[in-house]
C-alpha cells in the first residue's frame, strides 16, 4: 500500500539522519502535515501507527478533527489570527507559529477560560523575509520574558520555515541559526526548551542533523496536495 511505503521510507530516512547525528531516533517526532487531506487519509495514517498531525487552517481543522480517529493528536502550524484563537485552543494540543505578544496573550486568556495551559512554539523569521510571518530574532529575545510570564502558555521551543530551496543543504544555515537562537532563549529563561520544529519534505534530514525535534512532513507522506497542484497549473 502506497501510504505505508511512504511512511516506512520516511521513518528509515529519519533513523538514518539520527544515526549520522548521533541522536536517538525517538528524539524526533514526525508531525504528519495533513492539510488539504480528508479524514479518511488520517484514518489510514493512524492505522499505520502515526499519531501526530499538523494543520494550518482553523476552519479546515474544525471540520476535519471531529471526523478523524480520536487517537490522532493535533498541532496547529499556521498563522493564527486573534479571532481564531478560541477555536485553536480547543482543537490543538500545541500551537506552533506564535509570533507576537498580542497573540500569545490572547492564547493565554482563552486557555485560562477553558482551564488549560497550552504549549506553544515561537516562530522565527530566520531569513528576514518580508513575505513571511515570524519574530525577528532580536524582537523575540526582547519579548521573551514577557511571553514567558503569561500564565496559561508554556514556551516549548522555536519553529521556522526557511526560504524554499530545492537543494536541502541550503537550508542548513537557517536551521543552525534557529538552534543557536534556542540556546540564547534558554540562557535568558534559565530553563531548557525541548523543541525545535524545523524541516519539511524537502529538507528534514538536514534539519535533524541540526537538532530538529519535530519535523513537519506533508507531501513526502501524503503526495502532492490538490490545492498546490491547482496552483501550479494556474
Ligand atoms: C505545509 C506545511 C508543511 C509541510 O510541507 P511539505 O513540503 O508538504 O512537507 C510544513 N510546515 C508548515 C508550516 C506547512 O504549512
Amino acid at each position: 500500500m502506497e501510504f505505508a511505503e511512504n511512511l516506512s521510507l520516511i521513518q528509515q530516512r529519519i533513523a538514518a539522519a539520527c544515526a549520522r547525528a548521533g541522536r536517538e531516533v525517538d528524539s524526533v517526532t514526525l508531525l504528519a502535515v495533513s492539510k488539504s487531506h480528508p479524514p479518511e487519509t488520517i484514518e489510514t495514517a493512524v492505522g499505520c501507527g502515526l499519531l501526530h498531525f499538523g494543520e494550518n487552517k482553523i476552519q479546515e481543522a474544525k471540520a476535519k478533527i471531529p471526523l478523524s480517529p480520536s487517537k490522532a493528536r493535533w498541532q496547529f502550524i499556521g498563522h493564527l489570527q486573534s479571532n481564531k484563537v478560541r477555536d485553536a485552543v480547543e482543537l490543538f494540543e500545541m500551537i506552533q507559529g506564535v509570533d507576537s505578544l498580542a497573540i500569545a496573550k490572547e492564547i493565554s486568556k482563552r486557555a485560562e477560560q477553558v482551564g488549560k495551559t497550552l504549549p506553544i512554539l515561537l516562530e522565527v523569521n530566520v531569513a528576514g523575509e518580508a513575505s513571511k510571518f515570524g519574530y525577528k530574532p532580536e524582537q523575540l529575545l526582547a519579548e521573551l520574558n514577557e511571553l514567558n510570564a503569561l500564565p496559561r502558555i508554556e514556551i516549548h521551543g522555536l519553529m521556522a520555515i526557511p526560504p524554499f530551496n530545492p537543494v536541502p543543504e541550503k537550508s542548513r544555515p537557517y536551521f543552525q541559526r534557529l538552534r543557536e537562537l534556542k540556546l540564547r532563549c534558554e540562557e535568558i529563561l534559565g530553563v531548557p526548551l525541548p523543541h525545535l520544529s524545523m524541516g519539511m519534505s524537502g529538507d528534514f534530514e538536514v534539519a535533524i542533523e541540526e537538532g530538529a525535534t519535530i519535523v513537519r512532513i506533508g507531501t513526502a507522506l501524503f503526495g502532492e496536495r490538490v490545492s498546490s497542484l491547482r496552483r501550479a497549473t494556474e
